[in-house]
């Protein structure tokens, strides 16, 4: 079911709430990559250009103790938002009281608070994490409207998210988590087929359920990465010390007998003595695996294989790098996949998610090309699941 949107409420003079996610990587007090604060810009302007007083509350980091929260304030993303909007940002280093009541209070239209990070809620009895009923009742009371823009954080239900929900009148998404639900919800539940889902990374047990969903949605299933091993040894194959998960070879024969031909697999393979980024490159067919040496990437004919099933397909979601790519010589499948995603991007819509997917394609530079890169690993993994995230369900239907 469609979800409402702030484009479907009237902001004007309303207080409206907005959990964001600011869970930016930091070094030594300063911003490292404010990629996440650029992605919240189109929400928070259009809620500001709508006259809406906006309060904005995010997580950063881990915050167990006292002493994590020196190393876990908001302000300097304040700071920079501030910067980014070239308007003032009240930062109130509160998460609740009376100097959060009288900023808020104060705001007039367009005009915006910054509260202190909600996780500084967890140090006494998880409040944040665990969802505290009086904690999202508090911060539901100093608003109108709650708008949830935060994917990242859209598979956990806290007080900063469901909580508030629970207990306001209005909760629509924002504009980040609107696009999360056109792409991958909308795509699992009616593709543009064929759909061709590609996955790799590191472990078949991380992504057993995406396999099993995707086995269930996809045309075809291509798995590959460090996960592809435990299936050529499953087939019967001498893998050397590639990166193996022995318990889960009973797994993927279950998997693929399953598929019934939909799994695609490689046949050749880039190998390496050691994992180390100057162990030497070697290209070997996959019944050839030397014993002491171990699949760092997949091989050239593996990628051509690969490409003829892209070039068919209409829709493809993309979860998990198909080698090493850290290590530059182990890097090229991976790139040489990305490109070629690229080549066909006028013909083909493409969704990434992971982390380290996410991770490797802005790294090679090709960030702006794709349709839809989901800014969060963990949500977009559960979300790919094709399970219902409370993040989502608590926001309000069209
Ligand atoms: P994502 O975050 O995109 O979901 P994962 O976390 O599942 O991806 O996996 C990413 C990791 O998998 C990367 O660090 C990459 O180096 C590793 N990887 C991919 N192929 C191999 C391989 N053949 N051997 C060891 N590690 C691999
Ligand atoms: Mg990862």
């Amino acid at each position: 079911m469609a979800k409402k949107t702030i484009l479907d409420v009237q902001l004007k003079s309303k207080k409206v709430i907005m959990r964001v996610d600011f869970n930016v990587p930091m070094q030594n007090g300063e911003i490292s990559d404010e990629n996440r604060i650029v992605a919240a810009l189109d929400s928070i302007k259009y809620i500001l250009n709508q006259g809406g007083k906006l309060i904005l509350l995010s997580h950063l980091g881990r915050v167990k103790t006292e002493e994590d929260k020196q190393n876990n304030s908001l302000a300097p993303v304040a700071k920079r938002l501030s910067q980014h909007l070239n308007l003032e940002v009240n930062f109130v280093p509160f998460t609740r009281g009376k100097e959060v009541e009288a900023a808020i209070e104060s705001l007039e239209d367009g005009q915006v608070v910054m509260l202190e990070n909600t996780r500084f809620e967890d140090v006494e009895g998880k409040k944040e994490s665990n969802n505290d009923e009086a904690l999202g009742k508090y911060w539901a009371s100093l608003a109108d409207i709650f708008v949830n823009d935060a994917f990242g954080t859209a598979h956990r239900a806290h007080a900063s998210n469901v909580g508030i929900s629970t207990y306001i009148d209005t909760s629509v998404a924002g504009f980040l988590l609107e696009r999360e639900i056109k792409f991958i919800g909308d795509t699992i539940a009616n593709p543009e087929r064929p759909l061709v889902a590609v996955l790799g990374g590191a472990k078949v047990s991380d992504k057993i359920n995406v396999i099993k969903k995707l086995l269930e949605v996809a045309d075809y299933v291509i798995i590959t990465g460090a996960m592809a091993y435990t299936f050529y040894l499953a087939q019967g194959y001498d893998v050397g010390l590639s990166k193996v998960e022995k318990d889960k070879v009973d797994l993927a024969l279950e998997l693929l007998e399953l598929a019934q031909g939909k799994i695609i697999l490689g046949t050749d393979v880039v190998t390496a003595k050691d994992f180390d980024p100057e162990s030497e490159r070697n290209v070997r067919s996959k019944s050839a695996i030397p014993s002491d040496e171990m699949g760092m990437d997949v091989g050239p004919e593996t990628l051509k294989t690969y490409f003829k099933y892209i070039e068919q397909a209409k829709t493809i979601i993309w979860n998990g790098p198909l080698g090493v790519f850290e290590f530059p010589r182990f890097a090229e499948g991976t790139k040489g996949f990305a490109k070629k995603l690229v080549d066909l991007k006028d013909s083909v819509t493409t969704i990434i998610g992971g982390g380290d997917s996410a991770a490797a394609v802005i790294q090679f530079g090709y960030e702006k090309d794709f349709a839809h890169i989901s800014t969060g690993g963990g949500a977009s993994l559960e979300y790919l699941e094709g399970k219902v995230l409370p993040g989502i369900a608590c926001v309000d239907d069209k």
